[in-house]
């Protein structure tokens, strides 16, 4: 047989998900010759086979539960029944939509889609038994890596031999399972399981750890412990499964260990969802040179270069946090390092959203990922019932909370367990990329009655910096001030004069512009007035005066410079961006000044 010439490209992509269909159609535009390599799905797993199908499912799952909850809103319709053929059908048509639409994509931009399955022959060479029969043989000058995960099928005695559903079948049933068994207590057993009871399923989720979510703090397993105990899920956990007997579809037995004892749950069909492998296997990356990390995903730098020189990786097979927002934006680092940049995946925000419903959605740190870094944090946490607008909607379950520095306005962590929680969890998460404090949120006007309001008396839980003990705490400090505000910062110059502290300056709070542009320097810098007195600035911000003369806001900067201000630490943050922790020799020498 005669082999398949050799074809010359400037860029090839193996795999058509969010960063590899991105990054072609990137350069594709730019004018470069691009061909991407998809065995299967137009665009890779989300809209296809994940991200898109499920929330589509998980949505007339919803729908469903409104209908056992109707007589609630004083709407009830007789005869409710769930046909889901139908469910599945308007999924497969936004599937079908979706695939159009990527197709579309791909003609427009230029970038050729090569349907088969690729597989290295050599550096930058990718054969492709092409999906319509025969060879292709194609090099890129530059090759992206992006070929995913598929659902682990773990080496349980009798598992295989179960042929039980993942993910891409359990979407594509069209008859509700009598008892479907869940293996797996994480993001996609938990979506998949609540749905298919809402569709009328028996359902058990069993789980190894000794809870749902477990690495999720304790009180948002909680939460969905109860969701699922009142929606009639079945939760076995702590359960190690030893053997299983019979076919998914049928019958089966699963024999599983708890907490010493042996245990046995019967059902009808099994969904496995415990966890996902790297699409790496068998692709002659050994042949390109590309190395594996021993978990077996594609080693890369945190510019995602690879091993080899011109190759790179994305998304769930270089390891990347497994989501599609992260996946786009390892197409971001690579195309910015294409250009020349230097873009980084390190130190960015993973936020997260698991589809349940109420959902959860956290950005940030944990209370329990806090602990166990030893980061100190003040916590603000209210009830979703707390937010009125859960009121009107009847969808009360939940909370918010949100982890603050100890010793700074800083937002550290953001979680969220209700209604739209993955939509409120966005304008905190912008808040935390502009480095806002958390007073911004807590003091600005959001639209009532909305989610996002909610956000106000979260923040407004907040508890104040401690000022307590001899450790370094301070923000602002109440003082009982027994001098004027004028005599008190004579005096306080004085006292940092004599302990070799430089006084920059002492400025009116009129001449906020003025206090702005020495923000920069080097210095002690001295904020103060009189409210009585009615400067402008006093006019404008009346609420500051409420604060005022009473209280004073110690800084401190790198390198020993320090912030005093007689102004509202808000006032300061929001204006100034000032968002330093305080100092607390200066502290006490504020103290001794009042007195
Ligand atoms: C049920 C489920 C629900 C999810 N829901 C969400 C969600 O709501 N939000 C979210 O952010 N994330 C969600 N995810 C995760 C999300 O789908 C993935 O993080 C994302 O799709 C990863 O993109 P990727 O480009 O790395 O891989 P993929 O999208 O999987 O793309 C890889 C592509 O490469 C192709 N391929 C593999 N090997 C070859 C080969 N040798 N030759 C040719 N082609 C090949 C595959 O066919 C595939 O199309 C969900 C995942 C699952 C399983």
């Amino acid at each position: 047989m005669k082999a398949a010439p050799l074809e010359e490209y400037d860029v090839l992509v193996l795999g058509s998900g969010e960063g590899g269909k991105s990054i072609a159609w990137t350069l594709a535009q730019q004018g470069k010759h691009v061909a991407v390599i998809e065995r299967k799905y137009i665009g890779g797993s989300c809209p296809n086979i994940a991200c898109l199908p499920s929330k589509n499912i998980i949505h007339s799952a919803k729908v469903a539960s409104y209908f056992y909850r109707s007589g609630e809103f004083g709407i009830t319709k007789d005869n409710c029944r769930i046909n889901l053929s139908v469910v599945r059908d308007r999924k497969r048509k936004m599937v079908d939509g979706l695939i159009k639409m990527h197709l579309d994509n791909f003609k427009a931009s230029g970038a050729e889609l090569v349907m088969g399955s690729g597989r290295f022959v050599g550096p930058r060479t990718i054969e492709v038994a092409l999906a319509d029969g025969g060879t292709r043989v194609l090099q890129g000058e530059m090759v992206i890596i992006s070929t995913g995960t598929r659902a682990a099928v773990e080496h349980i005695p009798g598992l295989s031999e179960a042929s039980p559903l993942t993910h891409i079948q359990a979407l594509e049933l069209d008859d509700i399972p009598e008892h479907l068994l869940v293996l797996g207590g994480g993001y996609v057993g938990l979506e998949l399981a609540q749905a298919m009871r809402r569709f009328g399923s028996r359902v058990t989720v069993i789980e190894r750890n000794d809870r749902l979510a477990h690495r999720e703090d304790e009180d948002v397993s909680e939460g969905l412990h109860e969701v699922f105990r009142d929606e009639g899920i079945g939760v076995v956990t702590a359960a190690r499964v030893n053997r299983i007997e019979g076919k998914s579809g049928q019958s089966l037995k699963l024999q599983a260990t708890q907490t010493g004892s042996e245990i046995v749950l019967e059902g009808t069909h099994l969904l496995v969802a415990t966890g996902r492998i790297p699409n790496t296997q068998g692709i002659g990356l050994e042949l390109a040179g590309v190395e594996l990390t021993e978990r077996g995903y594609i080693k890369v730098n945190e510019r995602l270069e690879t091993s080899a020189p011109g190759v790179w990786a994305m998304g769930e097979c270089a390891g990347s946090p497994q989501f599609t927002h992260i996946a786009f934006d390892d197409f971001r680092v690579v195309r910015d390092n294409l250009a020349g940049g230097h873009r980084v995946t390190t130190g960015r925000q993973v936020p997260s959203c698991m589809f349940t419903d109420p959902e959860l959605a956290r950005i940030g740190l944990s209370e329990s990922e806090a602990k166990t870094s030893g980061t100190a944090y003040r916590l603000a946490k209210i009830p979703m019932k707390a937010v009125l607008r859960t009121r009107t909607l009847s969808e009360t379950r939940g909370f918010m909370k949100a982890l603050i520095a100890a010793e700074s306005d800083h937002i550290l962590g953001f979680t969220a367990f209700g209604v739209a929680a993955g939509e409120i969890m966005a304008s905190v998460q912008v808040a935390m990329i502009a480095g806002l404090p958390y007073t911004a949120l807590r003091d600005a006007v959001f639209t009532h009655p909305t989610m996002s309001e909610g956000l106000i008396l979260l923040f407004s839980a907040v508890p104040p910096i401690s000022i307590s003990s001899g450790s370094r705490a301070g923000g602002t400090i109440d003082l009982a001030c027994k001098r004027s505000v004028v005599e008190t910062v004579d005096r306080l110059e004085s006292l940092l004069k004599a302990k070799g502290i430089k006084v920059f300056a002492r400025i009116d709070q009129a001449s906020e512009a003025k206090a702005a542009s020495l923000a920069m320097r080097p210095m002690v810098l001295l904020i103060f007035g009189d409210p009585k007195a009615g400067t402008p600035l006093m006019k404008r911000y009346p609420s500051l005066a409420i604060d005022l003369p009473l209280k004073a806001l110690v800084w401190e900067e790198a390198e020993g410079k320090v912030w005093l201000s007689y102004n509202s630490p808000e006032f300061l943050q929001q204006r100034h961006g000032l968002n330093r922790r305080p100092f607390e020799a200066i502290g006490q020498l504020l103290q001794a000044a009042t007195q």
